[in-house]
């Protein structure tokens, strides 16, 4: 290797390949049912596609604003007051970005300086720590119970030391489906006061919640809500995860320095599909809905799987649903995911890759945002493994 070549040092460790990519290549090598990635295998809502299509030819083609359309912003701070109670100025609180995943990257790259500590939740969703490392910054793992994946808020409160900068937390969680209760927000909250710790809050999946289950927004408890990043993303709520629309909502003294990054990793996010957004999102049907509706698909994956020999807890959240396998087998999850792919023909997602040094729990984690003939189809499959 040239010395020009071997002069590059790696801002992040060398990482094994997505395990999103890896099951998704495999499902469609092996012509496998995909439940593995997140995301749904239907057509969003017409009238969204509509609309995108009018704000395109309206000639909505060129920059927006950096902070989003007004319009948007707007009705995003209306959303959040009425289901959480807390006003985000649209002006100075609330900026549109290209997905979670960039609203995430750049809340942690505006705070995070070298040698700060993030306290990760594990199992995590995959894009926290090579942010927090791009940054220079330390992530502190803090292992969920393996069983129900619940926080041991006596280890978090450990974990926390002079140097913790910033805590990620993600609720209606992926991979497990579990949601902080009520008691969770307000000892994460009671744990953090009289600290300089700001909050990550990742809540993609606000509007999947199943049963009587009300979603823990940060932005719901006072002392929390002033030192958090909220993070969403349209993807997830609207059924169209290639689109990569999110926003950040932070109280203004956060969202000054989330915007001065924002500005320079993206300027904007993509305008006609805001437009779009701003209209959708008037009619709160169009999220209130998601709830029931992903219960109904999770209901009939579960139903489908009484009298197999996977042990299973409904998901509470989100449209993952987690299957114990340790009646089946003693392999590894990495291993039997792939088997269950190449030999049954079907994908899921091993979670041992989003645990502290990849402990494997005996958990495969399935997508069901799925027609309903898919998901008949993979219970079939699954129930007679
Ligand atoms: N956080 C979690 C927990 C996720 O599951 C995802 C995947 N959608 C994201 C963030 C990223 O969202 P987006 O696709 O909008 O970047
Ligand atoms: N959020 C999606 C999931 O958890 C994956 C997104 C991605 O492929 N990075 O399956």
């Amino acid at each position: 290797m040239s010395s020009f070549a071997s002069s590059i040092r790696p801002k992040l460790p060398e990482l094994p390949e997505s395990i999103f990519t890896t099951m998704s290549v495999m499902a469609k090598e092996y012509g496998a049912i995909n439940l593995s990635q997140g995301f749904p295998n239907f057509d969003p809502d017409q009238k969204l596609l509509e609309l995108a299509a009018k704000a395109m030819r309206d000639g909505y083609n060129q920059y927006a604003p950096l902070s989003g359309i007004y319009s948007l912003r707007e009705v995003i701070s209306e959303k959040i007051l009425s289901l959480y109670s807390r006003r985000y100025h649209p002006d100075t609180e609330i900026t549109i970005t290209a997905g979670a995943t960039q609203a995430i990257y750049t809340a942690v790259a505006a705070f995070v300086w070298p040698g700060d500590e993030v306290i990760v939740l594990k199992p995590a969703y995959d894009c926290y720590e090579p942010a927090i490392i791009a940054q220079g910054g330390i992530p502190v793992l803090v292992q969920m119970d393996p069983h129900d994946h619940r926080v041991n808020w006596a280890l978090f409160k450990k974990a926390i030391s002079e140097r913790t900068r910033m805590v990620i937390i993600n609720t209606p969680h992926n991979p497990s489906g579990v949601t902080f209760s009520t008691e969770d927000m307000r000892t994460l909250e009671q744990s953090l006061k009289n600290t300089n710790i700001l909050v990550l809050s990742d809540e993609v999946y606000e509007h999947i919640v199943f049963g009587n289950g009300r979603h823990e927004s940060a932005s719901r408890f006072e002392d929390l809500a002033s030192r958090s990043l909220i993070c969403a993303s349209f993807g997830k709520t609207f059924h169209v995860t290639g689109w990569k629309m999110g926003y950040c909502a932070a109280p203004d003294y956060l969202m000054k320095e989330f915007r001065r990054i924002h500005e320079f990793n993206v300027f904007c996010a993509n305008h006609p599909l805001q437009r779009a957004l701003a209209s959708y999102l008037k009619n709160p049907d169009h999220y209130l809905d998601l709830g029931p509706f992903f219960e109904e698909k999770r209901d009939l994956f579960l139903s489908g799987l009484q009298g197999s020999r996977f042990k299973f807890k409904a998901s509470q959240g989100t449209y993952f649903q987690l299957l114990d396998f340790s009646e089946l087998t003693d392999e590894g999850d990495v291993a039997f995911a792939k088997r269950l792919t190449v030999e049954k023909g079907i994908a899921s997602i091993p979670i041992s890759v989003f645990n502290k040094d990849q402990q494997d729990h005996q958990y495969l984690r399935f997508c069901f945002a799925k027609t309903e003939d898919t998901l008949l189809r993979a219970t079939e499959i699954l129930g007679k493994i």
